[in-house]
């Protein structure tokens, strides 16, 4: 079969592979027939193709859709929904997070047993089939056919990555909101503030195609290259803060000029422009440490914003990897009754053959490359 296959940070090749096989039985072969690029990691949907003698709740010719984090279903953590932080393929919260391609990679080197995990970009990311370890958990059932292919498809990771960053954030209807990114997960998590009753969504970035996006589902553009965006949404609310703020930036945050790192900006933006006793929700990726950085705190993993300030406002934050099984039911159930449609993020649908090109654009952001679903 076809994948594209890792070759080194930066260069992604498409290649004739072996399919996979069942190894567990309670694996399933799944025929891929979309998947996409992520600021993180790999999204699947397709169609389940072989199963295991061990899975029972899945059929042959089962269109499913599987979160990008793969979870066992019954350690402590899964019982308690935090699937993202599955103790039994994910011992001690071990990961080494490689920079590639412009996005943060999850190798699976770490992990004891790598055959129950999804493969990642270092192996072959997006491929013609995939097994799917733990099937009868993982593999969401979604309604026969092709209707909303593109909408799906968005349940493995980024919808509910956006969800969960203003779960994280505390937030309640009417509350207000900014979120920091216009990325996929930015422009979902907006979406999900709108969807949940927000009164006010302010979404911060300097990609004029990114801000469009978000005018066009009924929120706030900020453009940080037209000055600070924390004075900016404080003019815009007669200096009052916002209830609840989202960091969908990360370790990879830019100054205006979009070039020059700033790692620790947008928490201390955050802290500044978010209410007291009011909460953050970080759902950008920090890295606990990043081999591949230059000697400094970063690299080990630190940084620093104004925890004084953090704490005389008495803010919450909430963090982590987004834990998809906890919402990509209901989520998948708001899209089927009509009343969401996260594809409005897509900004392009492309062959397997595409996939090196389509990695470099969107790794530059640019050509209005914000999301790019692949139809291997
Ligand atoms: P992305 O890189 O496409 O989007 C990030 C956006 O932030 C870009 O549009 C960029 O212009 C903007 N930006 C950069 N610096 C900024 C600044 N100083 N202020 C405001 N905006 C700034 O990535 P994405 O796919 O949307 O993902 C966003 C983050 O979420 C990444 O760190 C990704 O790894 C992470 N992520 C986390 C999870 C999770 O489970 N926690 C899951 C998926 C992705």
């Amino acid at each position: 079969m076809r994948a594209v296959v890792y070759d080194e940070a930066f260069k992604v090749t498409v290649r004739e592979v072996d399919r996979p096989k069942i190894l567990h039985p309670d694996d399933v072969i799944v025929k891929v027939t979309t998947t996409c690029i992520c600021g993180s990691d790999l999204h699947i949907l397709g169609i389940v193709d072989e199963l295991g003698p061990g899975v029972t709740l899945l059929k042959k010719g089962d269109r499913v859709v599987m979160p990008f984090n793969v979870a066992c279903g019954r350690c402590t953590n899964c019982e308690e929904g935090r699937t993202a932080f599955c103790t039994l393929v994910n011992p001690g919260r071990r990961r080494l997070w490689v920079r590639s391609a412009g996005c943060s990679k999850i190798h699976a080197d770490a992990l004891r047993d790598t055959s129950r995990w999804v493969p990642t970009l270092a192996d072959k990311l997006f491929a013609e089939y995939l097994r799917v370890p733990f099937a009868d958990f993982n593999a969401l059932v979604l309604p026969a056919g092709t209707a909303h292919e593109e909408d799906f498809v968005t349940l493995a990771d980024i919808f509910p990555t956006g969800w969960h960053g203003v779960e994280l954030s505390g937030f309640r209807p009417g509350d207000s909101i900014a979120i920091f990114g216009a990325g996929p997960v930015g422009l979902l998590a907006a979406y999900s503030a709108v969807l949940r009753g927000a009164s006010e969504v302010y979404v911060v970035d300097r990609i004029p195609e990114r801000l469009a996006r978000v005018q066009d589902i009924g929120c706030t553009p900020i453009n940080y290259t037209k000055g600070d965006a924390v004075d900016q949404i404080l003019e815009l609310r007669g200096g009052k803060e916002v209830d609840r703020g989202v960091d969908a930036v990360g370790y990879q945050a830019t100054a205006a000029d979009g070039k020059t790192e700033v790692l620790n900006s947008v928490i201390e933006s955050l802290v500044r422009v978010v209410r007291a006793t009011g909460g953050l929700g970080i759902q950008g990726v920090y890295l606990p440490a990043d081999p591949g950085a230059p000697d400094s705190a970063a690299s080990k993993g630190y940084m620093s914003f104004p925890f004084g300030k953090l704490f005389e406002k008495g803010l919450s934050i909430g963090t982590g990897q987004c834990n998809v099984k906890m919402y990509n039911r209901y989520l998948r159930d708001l899209i089927v009754s009509g009343r969401a449609k996260p594809s409005f993020v897509v900004s392009h649908n492309v062959s397997l053959d595409e996939a090196p090109n389509a990695y470099d654009k969107f790794d530059r952001r640019v050509d209005g490359y914000t999301k790019v679903l692949l139809h291997p």
